[in-house]
């Protein structure tokens, strides 16, 4: 499995930093974001390192991750309200940790288009 002793999301992964988990899996994590954009805002990335959904071929994974999205909203009690899951690709994307990541959001209605 592939790690990147550099990156925060297997630092996490591997317990050498601390993060507020929510769920973990053998294959996936899910931790609170530590800069949060909803009363609800957890994180879902596998333990293994893959920078960005652009270079992931694995469907089971990517379908797994969205299960485990589903569960974790009805974890966190958001499911009944709605939510929001978001995956931000590439420097136009938004994305700013290359470790590919489900967000998953809630707490409070979302606006259309997201910024
Ligand atoms: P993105 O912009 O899609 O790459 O999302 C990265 C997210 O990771 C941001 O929402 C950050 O607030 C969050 N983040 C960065 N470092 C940490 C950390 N150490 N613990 C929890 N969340 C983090
Ligand atoms: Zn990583």
């Amino acid at each position: 499995m592939k790690t990147d002793p550099t990156c925060v999301f297997c630092k996490i992964a591997a317990d050498q930093m601390p993060a507020t988990i929510v769920d973990r899996r053998p294959w996936a994590i899910a931790i609170r974001d530590i800069n949060p954009q909803a009363p609800d805002h957890v994180l879902i990335f596998p333990t293994e390192h893959i920078p960005s959904l652009a270079d992931c071929e694995d469907g089971t994974l990517l379908g797994d991750m969205m299960l485990l999205a589903k569960e974790i909203a009805r974890k966190v009690h958001v499911d009944h309200g709605g939510y929001r899951v978001v995956v931000n690709i590439g420097k136009h994307g938004g994305q700013t940790v290359d470790h590919l990541h489900l967000h998953v959001l809630g707490g409070r209605r979302m606006q259309w288009p997201p910024g």
